[in-house]
Order: structure tokens, then sequence, then C-alpha cells
């Protein structure tokens, strides 16, 4: 089988196949260690997914965050376990790769799948120098996937755009301390920024709505501005994170998108980390029962509507509580131990975002869905009528 793209989805699909005896090559477009425009801030929750040790990777182990309400008000939270690791991408990319090779897969790096016909029962893929040919098809290809083109010509509805900046650290600055992710938010409308300390950068960056893409710069150079840093114009980087919504297609009879190419990021907070690893996992099993027993590939979108999507649709929709009632939340996080240690255990995978939803007593079902309703057009009228408070 092939698997198109070697990043975190596309590595950790290979390192479970190969590792269970099936023949698996990895078709990469660049070579790595590549870069990717990435806050590099792994959950914890997502290192327990991974089966082998990453410490060699982790620049910072974070146990606790700065939320910052409207480049203001501001308060530190912190806990016993950590929450959260920083990495580069470029190397935390590349171990995975290495693994999914030390178990047999087949990398071809340098090479960028261009089309995909199905003929004959086979699935062909054209690079600009080659043909493959092969019976399933797994697109780990990322947000501009190619096989995303085929498996779901309608695409993403839902875009974000973040944008990165690797500042230089000349010195230690103390509001910005090692071992806390430093966050901004309830200043643009389903967007937020941030500071992950690293080894020698601060890697900074900020996602918003595609909607508001314009203000992305001045939103994140504002904030840097704020914290003493300044936006380096040469070292920024943005990309698109898209997320699925429910009933966009994943699978076909002879292939599944997984991690970024399958829109599988948290809306709330861009994360995807987490969901590319968790994906792969699912992708791993589902096609191990259809070559080992003819199990319809299709079970793994079902797969992933019952479980990681859940997920995704509880984010959205505490996303737009958060963006109706931002200050009684900032607020909340502040004073509500229940709260906080509750956010922490959903970091650690010790709960789910629904457990975090249901961590304050739960109006009745029809209030609920009516405030939910009711947040999700807030958020949207705030976007479409957001004017930026630092201008
Ligand atoms: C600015 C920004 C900050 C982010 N910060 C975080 C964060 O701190 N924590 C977090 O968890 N998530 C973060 N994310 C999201 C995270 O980067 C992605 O969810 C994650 O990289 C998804 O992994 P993936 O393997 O699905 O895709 P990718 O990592 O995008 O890998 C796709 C691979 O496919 C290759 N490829 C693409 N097209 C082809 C082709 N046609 N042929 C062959 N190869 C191809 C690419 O070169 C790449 O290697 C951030 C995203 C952005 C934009």
């Amino acid at each position: 089988m092939v698997v198109v793209g070697s990043g975190p989805a596309g590595s950790m699909v290979a390192y479970h196949l190969a590792r269970d005896n099936f023949q698996v090559a990895l078709i990469e477009k660049k070579r790595h260690p590549r870069r990717k425009p990435c806050g590099g801030g792994l959950q914890e929750k997502a290192r327990r997914l991974l089966p082998f040790d990453i410490t060699a990777v982790v620049e910072r182990v974070i146990s606790g965050m700065v939320f910052q309400l409207g480049l203001r008000d501001r308060f530190t939270r912190r806990t016993a376990e950590p929450v959260a690791y920083n990495l580069s991408r470029e190397h935390f990319d590349h171990l995975l790769v290495r693994q999914a090779i030390g178990e047999g897969a087949t990398l071809i790096e340098g090479e960028e799948v261009r089309e995909l016909e199905f003929k004959e029962g086979h699935v062909s893929l054209l690079t600009e120098s080659s043909r493959y040919l092969a019976k399933v098809v797994i697109g780990a290809d990322g947000a501009g996937s190619v096989v995303r083109k085929v498996i779901n010509p309608g695409g993403v509805a839902q875009e974000a755009v973040g944008m990165i900046c690797e500042v230089e650290k000349k010195r230690p600055i103390a509001s910005i301390p090692e071992d806390l992710f430093i966050v901004d938010w309830g200043t643009v409308p389903a967007g937020y920024a941030w500071i992950f300390p690293k080894e020698k950068t601060w890697s900074a960056g900020a996602m918003v709505p595609r909607a508001l893409s314009r203000h992305l710069v001045s939103y994140l150079g504002t904030f840097l501005e704020r914290e003493g840093l300044s936006l380096d114009m040469q070292r920024i980087k943005a990309h698109p994170i898209p997320t699925r919504t429910a009933g966009e297609p994943i699978s076909s009879h002879w292939g599944i998108l997984i991690g970024d190419a399958a829109g599988l990021t948290d809306p709330f907070t861009g994360e995807g980390l987490y969901y590319a690893i968790a994906s792969a996992q699912r992708a791993a099993f589902w096609v191990k029962e259809h070559l080992q027993r003819g199990a319809d590939l299709r079970l793994y979108e079902e797969d992933i509507n019952q479980g990681l999507m859940q997920e995704i649709i509880v984010a959205g929709k505490l996303r737009g509580f958060f963006n109706t009632f931002s200050r009684y939340i900032h607020n909340l996080y502040r004073r509500n131990d229940r709260l906080w240690m509750a956010f922490c255990e959903v970091m650690r995978g010790d709960r789910t975002m629904e457990g975090l939803r249901r961590v304050r007593t739960r109006p009745p079902g029809p209030i609920l869905n009516y405030l939910e309703r009711f947040t999700s057009w807030y958020e949207w009228r705030q976007i479409n009528r957001f004017k930026p408070p630092w201008q």
C-alpha cells in the first residue's frame, strides 16, 4: 500500500502497518529533516499514543499556562504533572519517519504525488518521474492534500489560517517563563496567539478564521510587541488549518484520509498533532481489517465519526461558548481549580473534551441546545463585524 505524505500522520500509519509486516511505501515530496510551519506543542495525550520514546527531541516540558485576555488581563496557572512538550517539527517528524523505516516501511523522498487514478482494481499514483500502483492509498498529505481532492472533491468547508515566527532568544525575558505556554485569547474571535518556548527560539504564532486572515500579521505583531519581542517579517510562515465538518467524506473503497488531509484538527486551538497520531492508529487498524478480512474501508470513517469527530464537534461548541462569554470563562479559569484541573486532564488524555463540557452542572438538553445555537451565531456575528481593537 502507499501512504502519501510523511508528516506525523503518514509516518505513524506506516509505522503501525510495517510493524505488522505489511509492505508500505511512504511517498514524500520533501526530504527529511524538513521544516513545517507549526508551534510544535505536543499535548501529553498525543505523546501517550506514541509507542516509542521521544525524549531526544523534546525541547521544553510544559507544566502550565499563562492565560491572557484581549492583549491585557493575564494570570498564570501551573500543575504538578507535565501537560505538553515543545519540540521542533523538523526533528520530531524526522524521528517518526525513522521509526517507520526501522519497522520496514520504504521512504521515497523528493517525489510529489500529482495525480491519482483508479483503474482495474488498483490506484495509480503519478509523480513527476514515476508511476506507483497500490491496492490501498492512505492520504496523509496535509492541508493541501491531493488525495482529498479525489475522495472529497467538495473540500473542507471550515478553514483557519495559522502563522508562525521563530523569534531568536537574545536574552531571557522574565514575563516569558520557559516551562509555560503563553496564550492570548478573546482578541480576535475564534482565534488566538501564543508563545511556546523552545531551546534557542520562542515559537510565536497566531491562528484566526480564514475570513480574518488579513489581520493575522498585525495581531501577531501587536501581541509580540507587548511581550517585548518583534515580528521578523523574513521569518514568518502562514499555513492553512482545515477542520472537518461532520459528513465530509474521508474514505472510499480504495483509500482513506488521515490527519490534516482529513481535516482532523481542533477548531478551538488549531492543534492537530494528536489527531494526526490518533487517526493514523485507527487507519492502521481498518486497513489491516480490510486486507486480512475484507472489511470495507469506509468503516474507518464510521469509527472516526463515533470517536475523534465527537471531540472536534465539542471543541467547536466550546469555542463558541468562549467567544460569547470570554471574560466570564477567562475568570473561571483564573479562580476555579476544578475547571483548570479538568483542562489539564484533557491535555493529558485523562478526560475527553465532552468531559470538560460536563465539569460544571450541565443545563437541561433544550437549554444547552439553545445556548449552542446562540453561541455559534454570536461567534459568526463577531467574525463578520470584527474591527481590530489594537488599531
Ligand atoms: C502555524 C501553525 C501552528 C501549529 N501549531 C500546532 C501545535 O503547536 N500543536 C499541534 O498539535 N498542532 C499544531 N498545528 C497543526 C499541525 O501542524 C498539523 O495538524 C500537523 O502537522 C498534521 O500532521 P499531518 O501529518 O496530517 O500533516 P503534515 O504535517 O502537513 O504532513 C504532510 C506531509 O505530506 C507531504 N506532502 C504534501 N503533499 C504531498 C504530495 N502531493 N506528495 C507527497 N508528499 C506530500 C508534506 O511535505 C508533509 O511532509 C499548527 C499548524 C499551523 C499552521
